[in-house]
């Protein structure tokens, strides 16, 4: 079912991709040229006129090789049409272009511009070149480019009667393009605030891919030199590089994207080559070396074909794996994996589709954008709960691991990880409490009635607030507690052990006592004690109380920090080891 939508969805996204490629334009209808030649040389304005040449026309297409492209525009006699002012065309090399009008008397008019004269328009990567003065007597426009680089540049140069780049409509698709430029930035604002819950690196991939075909947008749209004047060899440059940088980030960004497992180790290399090979492409697309002039513009377009291969390759992969994430990205990208497709066909073979599909690429990055947005919040999401799970259970196992499963309640495990924290809190109080004669109980009235008497132990002595209870073994018990009346709390505790046990244990015949060693350790006394220690200390009062006759409690409070006094001596050592041994009431 999830796979029917799925292929519904992109192949809904696929048919928008075409419809849009033939949307009429709102643009003034701009006059197309009607004839090209390639020429050894530049032409004497006779010989344009003349029938020396062998004119191409109904769109046959050139070799952009040639050092000199000739190409003619043929005038209207209509005295009352408006006359065409500007030339307009894509922005790409080239070194001169020369602009002749010819007139039916033979009057010539001629004009010449490099590509630092011409104005670049924003709206399109374009620039418009003023046209020497057409009145209804003109017969036809000659326009000679020497070295341009890129055919297209001489084939899509058009004419227009008013700057394209100054008309209502052109101003309606600058707005609509600060709307696409403003929801492409909102998924970097989403993606950081993401990052800072969960350092995932697709999450940064992501807004940098986002920033990436947002500074794409700017500069094929030419809304950049809406802000700042830039010559058309540095737009063309930025406009190279900022495509090979969308390729090298996207790249990085689908291998951080589709889940582990879930694309093959080795495409996931060939995509990060793949997506260097595609930035360095472009890298020496934009220097216009002299030694690739030949290619014109087919270099970069060759350049990208395997590198749209692998990507499509690598989607196509990570969908068969069952990648959750890819669904996104491929219904994302399929507008602007065809607007490229498209674009590199049309420069391949000559097909008649509109080459100069901007409206195509700005449905393709805004479906980039929003859709793969979608997938990584839900990827995000996804990681979040998975995180959290494996959180929850990381922490009942840690505590499990820190508790006593017969009396539940803390062991040693858990006094020796928090220690410092717990003295510096205050608790300062240790009160080590062993049941007397605790053997003879298990030996008398068995087992399982010795477990019950620990259990109420445990609930006698866990109900001071202010007191952490533990158990450190057997049927020995910690206080680890706070409050200058600790020691009176404790004692009281001590006494209520043989009355609550004798409640609610009636079955025992003996009377359950407890023994107690209490130490007080003021955390300004001794700020560098430790557990070890204090326990060995609190131990050793223990042993002292056992040692007097049991069912009592001998207590010491720590006036200096006497380091002798906590640690063990060898002599306590020893009495320690003897208190281990049966001994005598
Ligand atoms: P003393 O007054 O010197 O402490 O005498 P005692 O008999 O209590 O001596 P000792 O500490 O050596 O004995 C501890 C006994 O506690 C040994 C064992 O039978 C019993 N015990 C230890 N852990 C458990 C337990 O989990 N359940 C039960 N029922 N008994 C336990
Ligand atoms: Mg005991
Ligand atoms: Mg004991």
């Amino acid at each position: 079912m999830g796979r029917v939508i799925f292929l519904a969805i992109a192949f809904a996204a696929m048919l928008a991709t075409y419809a849009s490629a033939y949307l009429p334009s709102r643009m003034e209808t701009p006059q197309l040229a009607s004839c090209v030649v390639p020429v050894e040389a530049p032409v004497s304005a006779a010989t344009l006129a003349g029938p020396g040449l062998h004119w191409q026309c109904h769109g046959t297409r050139q070799d952009a090789a040639a050092q000199h492209m000739l190409v003619r525009f043929d005038l209207s006699a209509d005295s009352e049409a408006e006359a065409p002012k500007y030339l307009r065309s894509r922005i790409d090399l080239f070194d001169q272009v020369e602009l002749t009008v010819i007139d039916r008397d033979g009057t010539t008019r001629q004009s010449r511009q490099t590509q630092d004269s011409v104005r670049l328009i924003s709206g399109e990567p374009m620039f418009l070149a003023e046209l020497p003065e057409i009145t209804p007597e003109s017969r036809a426009l000659f326009v000679r480019f020497d070295g341009a680089r890129h055919d297209v540049t001489v084939l899509r140069s058009k004419l227009f009667k008013a700057d394209p780049s100054r008309t209502m409509p052109h101003y309606h698709n600058m707005l609509f393009l600060a709307l696409v430029l403003g929801m492409m930035l909102m998924p970097v604002v989403f993606d950081l605030a993401f990052w800072s819950a969960l350092r995932s690196p697709f999450l940064l991939w992501h807004a940098a891919l986002s920033l990436a075909f947002a500074s794409m947008v700017l500069l094929r749209s030419g809304l950049v030199v809406e802000f700042v004047e830039i010559s058309m060899a540095t737009w063309r440059q930025l406009l190279i590089v900022s495509l090979g940088v969308a390729i090298l980030v996207a790249a990085f960004f689908t291998n951080a994207f589709v889940e582990g497992g879930r694309l093959d180790q080795r495409l996931r290399k060939l995509l990060l080559a793949a997506g260097i090979w595609g930035f360095a492409a472009s890298a020496i697309h934009a220097l216009g070396l002299e030694v690739l002039a030949p290619l014109g513009g087919r270099f970069h377009t060759y350049a990208l074909l395997p590198v749209l291969a692998v990507f499509i390759w690598a989607m196509a992969d990570a969908y068969r794996r069952s990648s959750r994430s890819i669904r996104f990205q491929i219904v994302g990208w399929i507008p602007l994996l065809l607007a490229y497709s498209i674009e590199i066909a049309t420069n391949v073979f000559p097909l008649g589709i509109p080459t100069e599909a901007l409206p195509l690429f700005y449905i393709g990055v805004l479906s980039e954008t929003t859709i793969t947005a979608i997938g990584v919040a839900d990827r995000f999401f996804l990681l979040r709960r998975e995180r959290d799970q494996a959180r929850t259970k990381a922490e009942a196992l840690e505590q499990l691991s820190e508790r006593d499963p017969l009396t539940g309640l803390h062991n040693r495990r858990a006094i020796d990880a928090r220690f410092d924290e717990l003295h510096r809190a205050g608790y300062e109080t240790f009160a080590l409490i062993d049941l007397d004669h605790f053997k003879p109980v298990n030996d008398t009235a068995g087992h399982l009635v010795g477990d019950e008497v620990l259990r109420v132990v445990a609930k006698v002595i866990s109900a001071d607030e202010e007191a952490i209870a533990m158990r450190m073994g057997g049927e020995e018990f910690l206080l680890v507690m706070r409050g200058n009346d600790a020691p009176a709390r404790a004692e009281k505790l001590r006494n209520a052990i043989p009355i609550r046990v004798a409640q609610e244990v009636p079955e025992l015949e003996q009377l359950v006592t407890a023994s107690m060693g209490l130490l007080v350790a003021p955390r300004l006394a001794v700020p560098m004690a430790n557990f070890a220690d204090i326990y060995s200390r609190v131990d050793m009062l223990l042993y002292e109380a056992k040692g007097q006759g049991r069912n009592r409690t001998v207590s010491e409070r720590l006036q200096t920090f006497e380091r002798g006094k906590i640690r063990q001596s060898p002599e306590s050592d020893r009495r320690k080891r003897d208190r281990r041994k049966p001994r005598a009431a």
